[in-house]
């Protein structure tokens, strides 16, 4: 237990017992309490809201040079650093993931904050040359309150992603975490006032989505909300946002395609694959879950991936050597578990685990076995819809031109993976693939400054990169008479 007592929150920088239900962080290695904490109740949301737009009219947060915003966002990442083992074990605590994951989320998070400071700094505003009559300038301004709404798979790096760019950008913000998981938010919220970001320019509100982060997103004063979860969820604050005419972000769902062909490196396309589905237990948007092998190399392979499915070491997150810990919920857990018996009805075998793993120190835990499943079509339900979970539809193809149709052929378009020595091969496949993100011969490699978002149901917007500061500012022309 990290605490007996509850926890407070943040509610417009006033640390605090939210009015909402008691909730309880479980361990999901032993489904035991871990922390407890009052959640946000509607009035907090209201109280928050203004505090925030009340601190953005205030505090001087936009109107400081940025450098000056820079140097305090500098501050929160090297408190990340400082602090960062005792982050990653409390992260490995509220989502369960293996400590080596939730260690490079932490430093990714540090990494996202010192990018989005610099970011801040570099920002260059177009000045067109004189055309005899007038100069005009493109210039950006914070856009107020935005909102950030978080899933539960990476919460630290999902709420650095958010949060550094809406502050490097000016606003004041309101942050609502998974229910799951509402521990990191609450700890950059105090990292980044220890830092010196105004109190109540963020607030943090821990509950219900349905409830708080309705609220949240319907709230008039809220000019923006950056969204990361289920596509459903992400459809439902689209029609909010289009009846505010707000502008949002929505990154969302995936199932995303990996193909392996015939000229691959084939031990590191095993691995590859491998680390692609089972790291993050499957709970993770850019899962490589629909895998596309060539035929003439598809025997061998599916015995290798097998092979190393099998050998993986699932259980105790808190061991070094841990390559799966457990799924975030019993409840998630049991969804996986129907997904795996609807592949079988739909005429798949599974090749590899299907299964809670066995054994004393696991059965407390939401532990499942890295599942490959074969024989389906990749228009089965199993192949198309997203699990979320340690489980990968494995298909031969015959042709090039069959496998971009299929790896296509899905309302999703977050990520895809080619494995392929033909540099020109690789590169006309990656081209032809239609996702936000490709990666060839390697898969789940991150960079800030490199864009991330999905296309069609995966989502709109970008995450990262230039476009990550833009987005939580508004643009303005501005014409000079001369
Ligand atoms: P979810 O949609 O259930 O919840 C995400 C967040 O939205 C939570 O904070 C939740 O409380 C909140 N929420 C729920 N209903 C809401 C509503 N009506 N209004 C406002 N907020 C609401 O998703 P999840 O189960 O937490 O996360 C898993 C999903 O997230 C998967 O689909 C996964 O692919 C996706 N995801 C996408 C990315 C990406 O970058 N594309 C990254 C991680 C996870």
């Amino acid at each position: 237990m990290i605490s007996d007592v509850l926890l407070p929150i943040n509610v417009a920088g006033h640390w605090r017992l939210g009015g909402g239900d008691i909730y309880e962080s479980l361990y999901p290695a032993t489904g035991e309490p871990i922390a407890r904490l009052r959640a946000a109740s509607l009035d907090d949301v209201e109280e928050a809201i203004q505090g925030a737009a009340r601190a953005f009219r205030t505090s001087g947060w936009a109107q400081r040079l940025p450098h000056e915003r820079a140097a305090v966002l500098h501050r929160v990442a090297q408190l990340i650093r400082d602090n960062a083992e005792a982050l990653a074990q409390k992260q490995r605590l509220d989502n369960g993931k293996p400590i080596k994951e939730t260690r490079s989320l932490v430093a990714s998070a540090a990494a996202t904050f010192q990018f989005f400071a610099a970011a801040c700094e570099t920002l260059e505003e177009s000045i067109t040359p004189s055309r005899g009559a007038f100069v005009t300038m493109s210039v950006h301004e914070p856009m107020g309150v935005v909102a950030a709404i978080t899933p539960w798979n990476s919460p630290i790096a999902s709420e650095a992603q958010k949060m550094a760019p809406a502050l490097a950008a000016g606003n004041a913000l309101v942050v609502k975490p998974a229910e799951v998981t509402p521990l990191m938010a609450l700890e950059l919220a105090r990292i980044c006032e220890e830092a010196g970001v105004p109190r109540g320019l963020i607030s943090v509100l821990p509950g219900k989505g349905s409830v708080i982060g309705d609220a949240i997103t319907k709230h008039p004063l809220v000019k923006r909300v950056s969204f990361t979860g289920g596509t459903t969820t992400g459809r439902h604050i689209a029609h909010i946002a289009a009846d505010k005419m707000m502008p949002v972000s929505l990154e969302l769902g995936g199932k995303s395609p990996t193909m392996v062909l015939e000229d691959a490196d084939l031990d590191h396309a095993v691995a590859g694959v491998l680390y692609g589905i089972f790291s993050s237990s499957g709970e993770s948007c850019i899962a490589g879950s629909r895998l596309f092998v060539a035929r003439s190399l598809y025997d061998e392979f599916l015995t290798r991936l097998a092979e190393g499915a099998h050998a993986l070491r699932v259980g105790d997150p808190a061991s070094e050597s841990t390559q799966m810990g457990p799924l975030i919920t019993a409840r998630h857990r049991e969804g996986i578990e129907r997904y795996v018996a609807l592949g079988v009805s739909e005429g798949g075998r599974i090749r590899s685990g299907g299964m809670r793993p066995r054994g004393t120190a696991l059965d407390k835990g939401y532990f499942y076995t890295p599942t490959i499943i074969e024989g389906l079509t990749n228009s089965a339900r199993t192949t198309q819809e997203e699990i979320f979970g340690p489980v990968l539809v494995a298909m031969p193809f015959d042709s090039e031109e069959q496998l971009i149709e299929q790896a296509n052929d899905s309302v999703y378009a977050l990520a895809a993976g080619v494995w392929s020595r033909d540099f020109k091969r690789a590169w006309r496949l990656g081209r032809a693939v239609q996702a936000g993100t490709v990666w060839i011969n390697t898969y789940k490699q991150f960079s800030v400054s490199t864009p991330f978002g999905g296309w069609r149901d995966s989502g709109l917007g970008r995450e990262k990169g230039r476009e990550g500061i833009l987005q939580y500012m508004e643009q303005k022309s501005m014409y000079w008479g001369t």
